[in-house]
């Protein structure tokens, strides 16, 4: 086998007639690629973004955009000193717990996850200043917004770090989806020349350096040299259905990334040599399992389940999480592992409500077939009470267990047979029985729902006729109709791939920088492990590094 028979990803230099040269090459226009090809910009280069979709964005124009950032500026107008090392104890806790270590040099972790860790403390608030600066974003800032995680004791400052990209004015907030025009505007004042429809298949090397790409259109082959770097921004692997097995859980069912995102960058990576990281940590949320299954491209997750009269229930009819915790953690706890009836009992929960969430979350006037038909927009706080395909409907509740065995009969064959358990219907009233008397007292004694500042953010709107002591419980109407979405543990996207350094720069198996090769965002390792500290966790560091690995790879190019 020759160097070349197999190695299609990595091609060696003097096999290749470029076509056209830049400075710099950006492989993705989301979340971490127009702030690299901003970064890069600014800082003098010739920049190419190139988009495997037809349009750009990727996940971050479906996402609401928010972004996490560490002593931001708008905490330190407020008054509010962030302690660093405090912090980082905070991240190396959420990152590994249970390989959390307070008085290890790297509190537990790996070098590198700590390094990027100081890194990311050190410059997020710079980089967002400088991308306001540019005129790409207008930071929105939420002196009030909780983290995710406030009852572990190493955080201190427990909020204000989740931001959002308003408008210019300051008056809208933008969302992803507006933001990724703007970013796109961006990119045109700066010159960056964007195009769609490429997917860079292979990068090109010469003497050890990454020094061009290989992306494909339709039947033709671009050929294109990187003077200063090309750098990766090309999402995770949650649309490969052979790595997502490989590397994911098996209690992972469904994804709502954009399609696009399906690891040209792992396996690029693999052909390289590059070691891999935290391939089994992805980013979580339920998701309606029939739209997952189904591929809808429209599909958001689950971030805010509607209602107060709401529960969750697994296939025996029980409440196993509190369906209010932030939606990473009730992923993970989905994956608990029954080991003597060898299976996930929690693999798909029943999100049960009665009529009153179904008219009182909706919006005024109901759902319109257009909201319905754009409900990536209408849900990316993840209601889905909306009459969609997911909609499970019973006039009674016997009705409504009957509707759901033969909607997961139908489904047997994706969810390895999952059916209800005989005594399901019993156990459900039983249960529905115990979290109404909880709802009626005030304190959900059995999974603490409403507890934590984050719910109260996220769910603790008061709706008419609720007077009890909890806003986020209300007992379920012992009336029907009764509704029902199946959930699974579905991603945002995954987060593994090879390490970086504090500039993005790729990090070969003998720890030095792997020359012109750099990466941000899903398609790198994060370095949050496992954890998901706050809204906007996945995207504050792909802006952040993005840019970083922008600037780092444009003064390459003009050494
Ligand atoms: C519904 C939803 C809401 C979300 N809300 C938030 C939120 O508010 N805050 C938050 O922090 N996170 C949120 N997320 C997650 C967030 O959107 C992603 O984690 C983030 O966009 C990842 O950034 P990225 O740059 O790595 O990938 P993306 O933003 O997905 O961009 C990657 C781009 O690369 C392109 N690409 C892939 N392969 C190639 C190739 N070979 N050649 C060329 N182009 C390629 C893709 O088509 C895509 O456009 C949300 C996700 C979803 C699904």
């Amino acid at each position: 086998m020759t160097e070349t028979g197999w190695r299609t990803r990595v091609r060696p230099a003097a096999d290749v007639d470029l076509d056209d040269s830049f400075d710099v090459i950006v492989v993705g226009a989301g979340a971490a690629g127009f702030p690299a090809a901003i970064g890069a910009a600014r800082a003098g280069a010739r920049v190419l973004l190139l988009e495997k979709a037809d349009a750009p964005g990727g996940s971050f124009a479906k996402s609401l955009g928010g972004f996490w950032i560490p002593d931001n500026a708008g905490m330190r107008g407020g008054g509010v000193r962030e302690d660093r090392e405090a912090t980082l104890r905070f991240l190396a806790r959420c990152a590994r717990p249970a390989g959390h270590d307070p008085r290890d040099p790297h509190l537990g972790l790996e070098p590198w996850e700590h390094e990027l860790l100081g890194a990311y403390f050190d410059h997020a608030a710079a980089v967002v200043g400088e991308l306001e600066e540019t005129g790409a974003i207008t930071p929105g800032y939420l002196p009030d917004s909780p983290d995710y995680q406030t009852r572990v004791p190493e955080n201190r400052v427990g909020k204000g770090r989740t931001m959002v990209m308003l408008s210019a004015d300051g008056r809208e907030n933008l969302g992803g989806h507006g933001q990724t025009q703007r970013f796109v505007e961006s990119c045109a004042a700066l010159g960056v020349e964007l195009r769609c429809g490429r997917e860079v298949e292979a990068v090109v090397v010469e003497d050890g350096r990454v020094v061009g790409v290989l992306a494909r259109t339709g039947e033709r082959e671009e050929r294109i040299g990187a003077r200063g770097g090309v750098i990766f921004a090309s999402g995770g692997f949650a649309h490969a259905r052979d790595l997502c097995r490989a590397f994911l859980p098996g209690s992972v069912i469904g994804t709502a990334a954009a399609p696009g995102v399906e690891g040209n960058f792992v396996r690029i990576a693999t052909e390289l040599g590059l070691p891999l990281h935290g391939m089994q940590y992805p980013w979580l949320a339920p998701l309606p399992l029939e739209l997952a299954l189904a591929d809808d491209p429209g599909i958001s997750n689950v971030f805010v389940s509607p209602g107060d009269s709401m529960l969750y229930l697994n296939r025996y009819g029980r409440r196993v999480v509190n369906e209010k915790a932030p939606y990473h953690e009730v992923g993970l706890a989905m994956g608990r592992w029954d080991p003597l009836r060898l299976e996930y009992p929690d693999l798909l929960l029943f999100m049960l409500f009665d009529e009153r969430v179904h008219r009182l979350w909706a919006p005024p006037g109901g759902w319109s077939d257009a909201q319905v038909a754009s409900r990536w927009a209408l849900d990316t706080m993840g209601n889905y009470a909306y009459d969609g395909p997911q909609l499970i409907r019973g006039e009674t509740l016997e009705d409504l267990v009957a509707a759901l065995a033969a909607r997961l009969a139908a489904l047997a064959s994706q969810t390895g047979g999952l059916q209800l358990d005989p005594g399901f219907s019993v156990a459900a009233r039983a249960q529905i029985e115990r979290f109404n008397a909880l709802a009626r007292s005030g304190r959900d004694a059995d999974l603490a729902r409403g507890e934590t500042p984050i719910e109260q953010v996220f769910f603790g709107e008061r709706r008419p006729g609720n007077e009890l002591p909890n806003p986020l419980m209300y007992p379920l109407s012992d009336r029907g109709p009764y509704f029902a979405v199946i959930l699974s543990a579905g991603t945002l996207d995954t987060r593994g791939g090879p390490r970086t350094d504090a500039h993005g720069r790729v990090i070969g198996p003998a720890g030095d920088p792997l020359p012109g090769l750099y990466g941000a965002g899903n398609c790198v390792a994060s370095m949050f492990g496992q954890g998901y500290p706050g809204g906007g966790a996945t995207i504050g560091p792909a802006m952040v590094f993005g840019w970083r690995a922008g600037e780092h790879a444009a003064r390459r190019a003009s050494a």
